[in-house]
């Protein structure tokens, strides 16, 4: 174990100027946090749900006003009119992914979209028929490729090919997915990896294996679930093919909000790329003549099916509103800065204990995401503790916790506190052995 010498006392310091020099700290102000014994929560879980800015209550309110005041004339007469409620998530989106407006459409879920974007871009042909992905992937994204592969009459058995990580931290070393493109180039067809993993942290490097694997003309996707408003992103410059993201975790947007996608601009124009078409992707000027040919939009909106969801886009622009001031390189900077110091943090603690108790799994790769293994013989006993504690992080099997410090909302004194709890907890439970 590393030699180190600061106490929780520095720690406590320390997150004191770090908190005074943070010139977003005003933004913690912007959200509502869960309250426990009369304070806010320590909130490590805005990878899984973002908080709920406040201004949020006032976007969905806007909308539930001009519902009951215009019924189904809001469509044009809403303060935001919805026939193009969406058009104004796309700029702000599109800014944060790294892309043109062209490119992004805001609609459906997370995992729709991924099923609407390999009906256009999984189409296998003679060899080329298998699917890349990586494993530990998030199980959605495993079912989704697997039914797509038995759709088309595939073996999903055979045509999804996992590249496994084969160390105990479930880091995927990434040679070994080039390995593996390399070995079968001939028989892949497309490749969906998650941009952010899910379970380590891990960033990957997406330009790198996209222009690897398009040397043998492999299609590439990549889920970003993890990585929209967390990491920086060029999904253009990267000539990523198509990518889907959700808004709920670090986009801030409200349980199951709306979705994005983002498909690259040297596809907007082929129209033989195969679509599930519905009204909303045809030409919006002649949409209402309600003619039953469908005539395809040059945009990411060729791919919208149904008219949008207005009251989670509210919540999203609300969102999204924030976003545009903070401004992404501010977030990934701070980001930065929060995550090393709760790595600080945590070495601290085990230092006070002479024990790597807390091992961290996240290789430097990362955004703002700490995998956790916890070396304690009851680890979901003191996972609980935490909860108990008032701090929100979360748990996967078999022993990892997850904490993310977000840079909107999370101060450096809410890690001091933590690792003054975590020293809490092990104490009063006697959990060193
Ligand atoms: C969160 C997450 C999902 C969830 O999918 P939904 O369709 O939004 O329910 C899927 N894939 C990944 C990689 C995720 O992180």
């Amino acid at each position: 174990m590393k030699t180190f010498s600061l106490t929780l006392a520095d720690i406590k310091n320390k997150a004191r100027e770090l908190d005074e020099q943070d010139t977003l700290k005003h933004f913690r102000e912007k959200f509502l946090f869960p309250q426990h014994n009369g304070k806010n929560v320590l909130y490590f879980t805005g990878n899984s749900l973002g908080l709920q800015p406040k201004q949020t209550k006032d976007y969905i309110l806007q909308e539930l006003n001009d519902w009951a005041q215009y019924g189904v004339e809001g469509h044009f007469h809403a303060k935001r009119p919805w026939y193009s409620y969406h058009e104004q998530l796309t700029n702000k989106m599109a800014k944060i992914v790294g892309a043109l407006p062209e490119e992004v459409v805001m609609m459906n879920q997370l995992t729709s979209n991924l099923h609407f974007l390999m009906v256009s871009f999984y189409r296998p042909s003679g060899k080329k028929r298998k699917i890349l992905i990586e494993y530990p992937a998030f199980p959605s994204d495993v079912y989704a490729v697997q039914s797509q592969v038995k759709f088309h009459g595939g073996n999903p058995e055979t045509d999804v090919i996992m590249v496994r990580s084969e160390r105990d931290d479930f880091v995927v070393d990434e040679t070994k997915i080039l390995d593996a493109i390399a070995t079968y180039k001939d028989e892949i067809a497309l490749l969906l990896i998650g941009g952010v993993n899910y379970l380590s942290g891990q960033v990957f490097d997406i330009a790198n294996i996209t222009s690897f694997a398009h040397k043998y003309n492999i299609i590439c996707g990549w889920d970003l679930a993890h990585a929209a408003g967390n990491v920086e992103l060029k999904l253009h410059d990267w000539d990523v093919d198509f990518a889907a993201w959700c808004s709920y975790k670090y986009l801030n947007s409200g349980p199951g909000s709306v979705g994005g996608a983002f498909i690259h601009q040297k596809h907007l124009n082929n129209f033989d790329l195969p679509i599930f078409a519905g009204w909303w992707g045809t030409d919006k000027k002649e949409r209402f003549k309600m003619k039953p040919v469908f005539e395809p939009m040059p945009t990411a909106e060729r791919w919208q099916v149904s008219n949008a969801p207005i009251l989670s886009m509210a919540a999203c622009l609300a969102s999204l509103d924030i976003f545009e001031e903070a401004t992404m390189p501010a977030l990934i900077q701070k980001s930065k800065q929060l995550t090393a110091f709760l790595e600080e943090a945590l070495l601290t603690v085990n230092n006070i204990y002479g024990k790597e108790i807390f091992k961290v799994i996240t290789p430097a790769q990362r955004g703002a995401q700490l995998s956790i293994v916890c070396n304690l013989e009851h680890p979901k006993k003191f996972f609980n503790e935490l909860i108990q504690n008032g701090v929100i992080a979360d748990w996967r099997e078999p022993n990892v916790i997850r904490m993310a410090p977000v840079p909107l909302y999370n101060s450096f004194n809410d890690i001091a506190q933590l690792a003054e709890k975590l020293r809490y907890i092990i104490d009063q439970n006697n959990f060193i052995f």
